[in-house]
């Protein structure tokens, strides 16, 4: 069915609220395991009903932010959440309780799915409400601190995102003036930064003690859904991170440096790729669907007949539009058994990510459409950037389509940044582990924190005297520090598996491409660490899986 075609109907909560107890009920008192299955299949229809309504209502505003219908359902749903998440967690528990748990587990769904159940359990708890909402309450402080921002660039008023087009520009006075302009908005709002992170520390160290946990690094975990790695672990990845990959990336620096013939390389030049700029995708944005049409029917008939189903259902709303949402995200819409693929298409590299990431996640959306045990579709964030990130490298080939005699700049960008973002990204969450191990640290401490592990993972940086960002306060822009602590290791996890698939495709397109295909079909009946492994991976905690990447690519970058 065409996205268009689909209609939306609001789930009335009242309503929804009896029937859901009744299915409750019937799934708590069921006597035989059939009885259990019953009311279980119930349950996967009614929240499947749920979940498309809002979805669409979701999809729908984003497409047109103007139309006051979708703006007032969007709205509903957000005010709503917690009660329909209420009922949700009740079964949840009914389910945890169930004398059929076992057979479930045996005979339905194996063990994953109930262990996902258990740490949800131990993330909420009604004691914490109070504080989950103070927390809120912050994260939209900072939001809208940040969207607040009205700079005035030579006679014209940006706000952040705008005023990053002029940071990247070829001309460096043009780039020095604009890190200048956004350098005086941070100045001026640095206390308030300083004080809305204190909060939230202090206020999620709180929540964690109110549940017996030591500090909120666990209590974190939990909320992220981590089911088969902890701290120690993905220390073990940083550490490799540190030891093999900041020196492949303090040489690609150096070697930017010498490309663009400059003496020095300040963070300022760092968004400099060529001379000559960088790599934009040709033709117009139906050229580019053609073109992506050819390059996933050639690459497999798994992605040909994803890829034309995506078209002849127009799952896709890409064009710049005004009215429309910013940004670029991929959905599901359960009923309909469709992935749906939202972006803006702005004339940059970026416009080829929707095809190539975006659409990573949408394929694994796709395969995923038929299965019939639910909780198999939950996974996690690491698992599913792996999807779309590994087909960003496995769709390489096509690039001439897109990029003509350009077409090699593009992959030799596209890889650097790969392996440029894992140090970065490391480096947040290290920062977010010392902070919550010492929420008693002072804002001027966390910055020194932070100052320290530039210099072990960005060795080579050069703020060029920088007050703020020079100063140890570059993480304060990163909103997924204030929002979603120890959610950003997912993407260098991701990253790093991703870059694994890149070297093993070199090597056997073949091969690899097979292995994406069981990594990404089992993604969700086992944890990440056991689809790796299944498919034949290396997990990112184990030694040797950087420095195996590492080696793959040295060969590459020659
Ligand atoms: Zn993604």
């Amino acid at each position: 069915m065409k996205l268009k075609e689909m209609p939306y109907v609001r789930v009335e909560y009242e309503a929804f609220k009896k029937d859901f107890e009744v299915i409750l009920d019937q799934f708590s008192s069921a006597q035989s395991f059939n009885d259990a299955k019953d009311a279980h299949k119930k349950y996967y229809e009614i929240t499947e009903e749920l979940s498309t309504s809002i979805t669409l209502a979701s999809i729908f505003q984003s497409i047109d932010t103007t139309d006051p219908f979708y703006e007032k359902e969007q709205g509903y749903y957000d005010e709503m959440g917690p009660l329909f998440d209420e009922l949700n967690s009740r079964y949840n528990n009914a389910f945890l309780d169930s004398k059929f748990r076992d057979n479930f587990e045996k005979e339905v769904m194996g063990s994953l799915p109930i262990k996902n159940m258990m740490i949800d359990k131990k993330a909420f708890d009604e004691k914490i409400i109070p504080e989950l909402q103070e927390i809120n309450a912050l994260s939209t402080k900072y939001q809208k601190l940040l969207a607040s921002a009205k700079i005035d660039f030579r006679g014209e008023e940006l706000n952040l995102p705008m005023l990053g087009k002029y940071m990247q520009d070829l001309d460096r006075d043009t780039r020095v003036e604009a890190f200048t302009k956004r350098t005086e908005f941070f100045m001026n709002n640095k206390e308030e930064l300083d004080t809305i992170y204190d909060d939230l520390v202090r206020i999620r160290t709180r929540a964690a003690q109110k549940l017996g946990y030591e500090n909120f690094i666990e209590l974190g975990y939990y909320i992220m859904g981590r089911n088969c790695y902890d701290k120690d672990m993905v220390k073990n990845f940083r550490d490799q991170v540190k030891k093999y990959l900041v020196p492949l990336a303090t040489r690609l620096y150096e070697e930017k440096r010498v490309r663009l013939g400059f003496e020095r390389l300040t963070f300022m030049d760092e968004p400099i790729n060529f001379t000559n700029g960088n790599p934009k995708p040709i033709g117009t944005p139906e050229e580019i669907f053609e073109n992506g049409k050819k390059m996933y029917a050639q690459l497999s008939p798994e992605t040909k007949e994803f890829f034309e189903f995506m078209l002849d259902n127009e799952l896709f709303d890409v064009l710049s539009k005004k009215g429309k949402a910013g940004g670029g995200y991929c959905t599901e819409i359960d009923k309909y058994k469709s992935p749906f693929v939202f972006a803006n298409f702005n004339g940059t590299s970026g416009d080829i990510d929707v095809l190539t990431h975006e659409c990573g996640h949408a394929f694994e959306a796709y395969l995923a459409r038929n299965m019939e045990v639910k909780e198999h579709k939950r996974i996690g964030m690491e698992t599913a950037e792996v999807h779309s990130m590994s087909m960003e490298f496995f769709t390489e080939s096509w690039m001439e389509l897109f990029f003509k005699d350009r077409k090699d700049d593009y992959l030799y960008m596209h890889l650097v940044d790969a392996i440029l973002f894992i140090p970065y990204g490391c480096m947040v969450d290290e920062f977010q582990h010392i902070v919550y191990e010492q929420p008693e640290l002072t804002p001027a401490q966390r910055k020194e924190v932070w100052k320290k592990l530039e210099s072990e993972y960005k060795p080579h940086l050069d703020y060029d005297g920088d007050p703020f960002f020079g100063e140890g306060g570059t993480w304060q822009r990163q909103a997924h520090i204030y929002e979603v602590p120890f959610y950003y290791i997912d993407y260098c996890l991701a990253q790093i598996c991703a870059l694994q698939f890149k070297v093993l495709k070199d090597r056997d397109f073949n091969e690899a491409w097979s292995k994406y295909l069981q990594f990404t079909k089992s993604a969700g009946i086992n944890d990440f660490t056991t689809t790796l492994k299944q498919a034949g991976l290396k997990s990112p905690f184990e030694d040797g899986c950087v420095e195996f990447v590492v080696n793959g690519l040295e060969e590459y970058l020659k």
